[in-house]
């Protein structure tokens, strides 16, 4: 079962609101992504819980 999620979440650097997909398939994960908004990396983690993104960890990745 292919599964994707949008899941909005607050930058820590500039505060903006962004939205990023996520894939639920392989249960949580730990990644950095840029943020869309200011283009400095933040560290994410989730964990998938009921088929449910749940973010775990937004940080600043320094
Ligand atoms: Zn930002």
């Amino acid at each position: 079962m292919y599964s994707e999620e949008e899941v909005s979440f607050q930058c820590p650097y500039c505060f903006e609101d962004i939205s990023m997909v996520f894939e639920s398939l392989y249960g949580g994960q730990s990644y950095i992504e840029d943020c869309e908004v200011c283009c400095r990396p933040i560290e994410i983690s989730y964990k998938v819980q009921e088929g449910q993104i749940i973010l775990e960890r937004i940080e600043r990745a320094q």
